[in-house]
C-alpha cells in the first residue's frame, strides 16, 4: 500500500545509479545480492570508508541481501591485527552486521593454485627483471611496451621457478610472476601486470607460511569470486582495473562477480590518506588515531558524533559517478541535527566572569527547575542550584555595549536562564584595568525569569553557581589543516606545512553540578555554547569534555545564499 501511495504523490526518492543497476538485476530474476566491504588492515577507518560501508551494507539491505567484511590483507609489511580489531569495532558502531568475516589471506592456497593454472595455460610467466626494468618495459600511453626477455619461458620452467619462489629460494625482488596479456594494450594495466612478488615477511595471520604474496589485482576479484559477491563496489580510480578484473575471472572460468565504481568521498579541510594519517600519529602531531581532530571513525566517536549522524551524512552525500568535494559543514550539520534531538541541555561557562548578587542572602541556595531537552518532553527536568555568586560568560558582559546588545552592561538588566533578572550595578577591575567581577542586584519577584511588572528584558544568558560549579577541561577543536584541500601542496612543501596551530584550544570551564555524574561518551548541549561529549581522559576529580560541534550552522547559511 505504502509503495502505491508514494508513487501517486511522487514522493519516492529517485534511485542512485547503483540502486538502478541492482534493481535491474533483481527484476531480471537474479535472486541474490551479496556485497562486501574490503578494507586493508593497514590503518583505522575514516569518514570515506564510512561512506563505502553505508553504501555496501545499505544497498544489500535494501534488496534483501547481505554484506561480507573482507580484510584485504595481502601486504604483510603494513598490516596488523590492531587494525583488524579497530575496523570490526567501527563497522559495528556504525550499526552494521556482516554476513561473513573473511580474509584474503584465507584464500592464499586457492590463489596459488589458480596462478599455477594460468602458468599451465601459458597465461603467466616468471620474470627476472628488476622493478625498474619492468617499469621501463611497460612503455607509455603512446608507446607500446617491450616484451621481457623472460616472457617466452616454457611452462615447465615457469612452474619450476614459481614453485621455487614459493619455497623461498630467492630474495625479495629477485623475481615476480606476471600475467601474459598484451604488451601493447592501450590500458597500461593490461601490459603483463604483476601477480605475485616475493616478500620475506611474517604475515599477521599466515605467519611464515608464505614468502610470495599476490598483488591487489590477483587477489581482489578472485576473493570476490570465491565468496560469490554479486556487486563489487569500489571507488572510481579502480575503473581502469576493471578489464583486468574481468580478464582473470574469464581466464580462470570462475564465478563472475562484477565491479562497479562510484566517486570517493572528499571533504574540505580533511585528509584521508591512511599513509599520511599514520604519519600524523607517528610524529605525535595528534594524540592518536582517535584524536578528535582526525577524520577517523574512532575520532568522530570520541568527539561525540553519533552513528545516526554519520549514516545520515552518507545518505545526504549520495553516490556520484564523478569526483567532487563535500563541504565539511554538511557533516557538522548532520551531527548537530541529530544531537539537537537526543542531547540533554546543561549549563556550562567556558570563559568565566564572576558575578556577586549583592542583595541575595548569603549562604542561601535555591534549586531552579531546568528543562532537559525542549525537543523531547520525555527527557524531563532537573534541579540546578542557584546562589549569591555565579559565573557568567565573559562575552555576555560589555562595559560599553554597542546598540542592540541585549546582554549585560552597566546599569542594564538581563535574564538568567531559568532563574532571575539581574541588573549590573558595579564593575570591579584589577590593577591592569581588566574586569574581574561584577556586582549585581536581582529582582526577587522575577523567579523563573519573568518580571512581576511586565517590563521587557530581551537578553537571556546562562550561568553556573560558583560554590557548586564543577571545574572541567574543555577541548575546543578546529580543523587540523588551514587549507581547504590539504592534499594540494605548493612546491617544496608537504601537507604538514598546512597544520592549523589553533586546531586544539584548551579552556577551563565551570559546569553545573549535575555533570559530575557524567560518564565518558555522554553527550550534552551546553546551552548557548555547543555540543560536548565527555572524553575518556576524564578522571572523577577532573572531567574532560570535547566540543563536538558549535551551535552555529554554517551549512544552512551557505544553502540560503
Ligand atoms: P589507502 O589510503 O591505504 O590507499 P584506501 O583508502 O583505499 O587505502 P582501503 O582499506 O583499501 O583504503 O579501502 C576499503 C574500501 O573503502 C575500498 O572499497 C575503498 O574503495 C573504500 N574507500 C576508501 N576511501 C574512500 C573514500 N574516501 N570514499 C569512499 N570510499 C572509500
Ligand atoms: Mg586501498
Amino acid at each position: 500500500m505504502s509503495e502505491i501511495k508514494e508513487e501517486v504523490t511522487g514522493n519516492e526518492k529517485s534511485l542512485n545509479f547503483l540502486e538502478e543497476i541492482i534493481g535491474e538485476s533483481v527484476s531480471r530474476g537474479e535472486k541474490r545480492v551479496l556485497t562486501r566491504f574490503p578494507p586493508e588492515p593497514n590503518g583505522y577507518l575514516h569518514i570515506g570508508h564510512a561512506k563505502s560501508i553505508c553504501l555496501n551494507f545499505g544497498l544489500a539491505k535494501k534488496y534483501g541481501g547481505a554484506t561480507n567484511l573482507r580484510f584485504d590483507d595481502t601486504n604483510p609489511v603494513k598490516e596488523d591485527v590492531e587494525y583488524v580489531d579497530s575496523i570490526k569495532e567501527d563497522v559495528h558502531w556504525l550499526g552494521f552486521d556482516w554476513a561473513g568475516e573473511h580474509y584474503a589471506s584465507d584464500y592464499f592456497d586457492q590463489l596459488y593454485e589458480w596462478a599455477e593454472e594460468l602458468i599451465r595455460k601459458g597465461k603467466a610467466y616468471v620474470d627476472d627483471q628488476t622493478q625498474e626494468e619492468i617499469r621501463q618495459g611497460r612503455g607509455t600511453v603512446t608507446v607500446p611496451g617491450t616484451p621481457s626477455p623472460w616472457r617466452d619461458r616454457s611452462v615447465e620452467e615457469n612452474l619450476d621457478l614459481f614453485r621455487r619462489m614459493r619455497a623461498g629460494e630467492f630474495p625479495d625482488g629477485a623475481k615476480v610472476l606476471r600475467a601474459r596479456i598484451d604488451m601493447a594494450h592501450p590500458n597500461m594495466l593490461m601490459r603483463d601486470p604483476i601477480m605475485y612478488r616475493i616478500i620475506h615477511t611474517e604475515h599477521h595471520r599466515t605467519g611464515s607460511k608464505w614468502c610470495i604474496y599476490p598483488m591487489y589485482d590477483f587477489a581482489h576479484g578472485q576473493s570476490d569470486s570465491i565468496e560469490k559477491i554479486t556487486h563489487s563496489i569500489c571507488t572510481l580510480e579502480f575503473d581502469v582495473h576493471r578489464p583486468l578484473y574481468d580478464w582473470f575471472i574469464q581466464e580462470l572460468g570462475i564465478y563472475p562477480s562484477h565491479q562497479y565504481e562510484f566517486a570517493r568521498l572528499n571533504l574540505t579541510y580533511t585528509m584521508m590518506s591512511k599513509r599520511k594519517l599514520l604519519q600524523l600519529v607517528q610524529n605525535k602531531i595528534v594524540m592518536g588515531w582517535d584524536d578528535p581532530r582526525m577524520p577517523t571513525i574512532c575520532a568522530l566517536r570520541r568527539k561525540g558524533y553519533t552513528p545516526e549522524s554519520v549514516r545520515a551524512f552518507a545518505e545526504r552525500v549520495g553516490v556520484a559517478k564523478r569526483d567532487n568535494v563535500i563541504d565539511l559543514s554538511l557533516l557538522e550539520f548532520c551531527v548537530r541535527e541529530d544531537l539537537n534531538k537526543v542531547a540533554e541541555r546543561r549549563m556550562a561557562v567556558v570563559n568565566p566572569l564572576k558575578v556577586v548578587i549583592t542583595n541575595y542572602p548569603e549562604g542561601k541556595t535555591e534549586e531552579v527547575k531546568c528543562i532537559n531537552n525542549p525537543e523531547n518532553e520525555e527527557a524531563g527536568t532537573r534541579l540546578v542550584p542557584f546562589s549569591r555568586e555565579i559565573y557568567i560568560e565573559r562575552d555576555d558582559f560589555m562595559e560599553e555595549p554597542p546598540k542592540k546588545y541585549y546582554r549585560l552592561s552597566p546599569g542594564k538588566e538581563v535574564r538568567l536562564r531559568y532563574a532571575y533578572l539581574i541588573k549590573c550595578e558595579e564593575v570591579i577591575k584589577n590593577d591592569e584595568g581588566e574586569v574581574v567581577e561584577l556586582r549585581c542586584t536581582y529582582d526577587p519577584m522575577s523567579g523563573g525569569g519573568s518580571s512581576s511588572d511586565g517590563r521587557k528584558v530581551k537578553g537571556v544568558i546562562h550561568w553556573v553557581s560558583v560554590p557548586h560549579a564543577v571545574k572541567a577541561e574543555l577541548r575546543l577543536f578546529d580543523t587540523l589543516f588551514t587549507k581547504e584541500n590539504p592534499d594540494d601542496v605548493e612546491e617544496g612543501k608537504t601537507f604538514l606545512d598546512y597544520l592549523n596551530p589553533d586546531s586544539l584550544v584548551v579552556r577551563t570551564g565551570y559546569l553545573e553540578p549535575s555533570l559530575s555524574g557524567a560518564k565518558p561518551g555522554d553527550k550534552f548541549q551546553f546551552e548557548r555554547v555547543g555540543y560536548f561529549c565527555m572524553d575518556k581522559d576524564s578522571t572523577p576529580s577532573s572531567p574532560v569534555f570535547n566540543r563536538t560541534v558549535g551551535l552555529k550552522d554554517s551549512w544552512a547559511k551557505m544553502q540560503a545564499k
